[in-house]
């Protein structure tokens, strides 16, 4: 029992060690006719339930910082999305398909704390350092709307393309066309497929989640001319958008159709593989944004659409050293 006990009290025991860890987590004891209880907040926690003290007090604790969380108002924002689905927080635990460069980045990405010249707390010039057309320079307008990373865009999507078509290409679909106009109008869906007797019109995007409703409009139909167009070669035609947000949430949505063409255990690693994609994009489309220097090859990703650039060593303005001693990033 010498574990945890103060080193400077000669005299202390197991009583003085506990009653100073309830001091330190606000746990108040209770006698109820010589019996006694733990008071933490309003849970009161009888001998009976002694196994479960420190799960008790944990999971409330835990709640009250999701709680904290929740209510700042940005953050709020986007966990509200992030939250819809688990995957999109997949590598919390493991670092799963994140390298450290984007590990630096996402979470201060969520939290609405990088650096842009749009953050409330910054001062001055508002606007955006590389376009003119934003006079607020937010995150959103980096990842998805300002001029001149349009390249970046393209190849994101693309990503998410290339997995739904792979996984396609490996069950009973039957793949019409990829990326191509459909004759007599000006629509070019990403993937149209058939799979039992039902065609499939995917419209794959890649919107900034800050609101389910932001998610939600994303949903847009505007292929909505292509159910006519195909009645008559299938027994029903659907339109099936699959969204993919700028900073790694996926909509539970998506699932019902991959289903279809992917087995439940192969889902939630597609669903892993995008999220990582779309936050490796983001940290280097912000890099890029910030520093005026591309983080990707660009031949390598046409070479192999599943080339995965490889840790950054320079150019990471996240990257602040711990100590003077350590400035090299690790590799993955
Ligand atoms: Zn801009």
């Amino acid at each position: 029992m010498d574990e945890g006990r103060p080193a400077s009290n000669p005299m202390s025991n197991t009583w003085t060690v506990a009653r100073s860890a309830s001091t330190r987590q606000h746990v108040e004891w209770v006698f109820d006719d010589g019996l006694p209880k733990l008071k933490f907040q309003d849970l009161v926690l009888k001998s009976s339930s002694r196994r479960k003290i420190l799960y008790s007090i944990r999971n409330r604790l835990r709640q009250d910082r999701a709680l904290v969380l929740l209510s700042k108002p940005h953050q709020g924002k986007v966990m509200e999305v992030v939250a819809q689905s688990p995957a999109s927080s997949h590598f919390y635990y493991n670092g799963e398909y994140t390298r450290f460069s984007d590990w630096r980045f996402i979470f201060k990405a969520r939290a609405g704390l990088l650096p842009l010249n749009g953050a409330p707390w910054k001062e001055g010039d508002k606007g955006c350092r590389r376009c003119s057309k934003a006079d607020l320079e937010t995150l959103a307008h980096v990842l998805n709307h300002c001029e001149g990373r349009s390249r970046c865009w393209q190849l994101r999507h693309d990503g998410i393309q290339n997995r739904v078509v792979h996984t396609a290409q490996h069950s009973a679909a039957q793949i019409l066309s990829i990326n191509k106009q459909v004759p007599g109008t000006n629509l070019r869906p990403d993937i149209i497929m058939k799979i039992d007797d039902v065609i499939h019109i995917i419209d794959i995007t890649c919107p900034f989640e800050n609101r389910i409703d932001g998610f939600e409009k994303a949903k847009h139909d505007r292929y909505a001319p292509l159910l006519e167009q195909f009645a008559s070669q299938a027994s029903r035609v659907e339109i099936n958008p699959i969204l993919v947000g700028a900073i790694g949430a996926w909509d539970p949505a998506n699932d019902k159709f991959l289903l279809k063409i992917a087995s439940r255990n192969y889902l939630k690693k597609m669903q892993k593989l995008c999220i990582s994609d779309n936050i490796r994009w983001a940290r280097d489309i912000y890099v890029e944004h910030v520093t005026g220097r591309r983080q990707f090859d660009e031949a390598e990703i046409l070479r192999n659409p599943n080339f995965r650039p490889c840790e950054p060593v320079l150019d990471d303005p996240l990257d602040v050293p711990q100590c003077s001693t350590s400035a090299t990033a690790m590799p993955v």
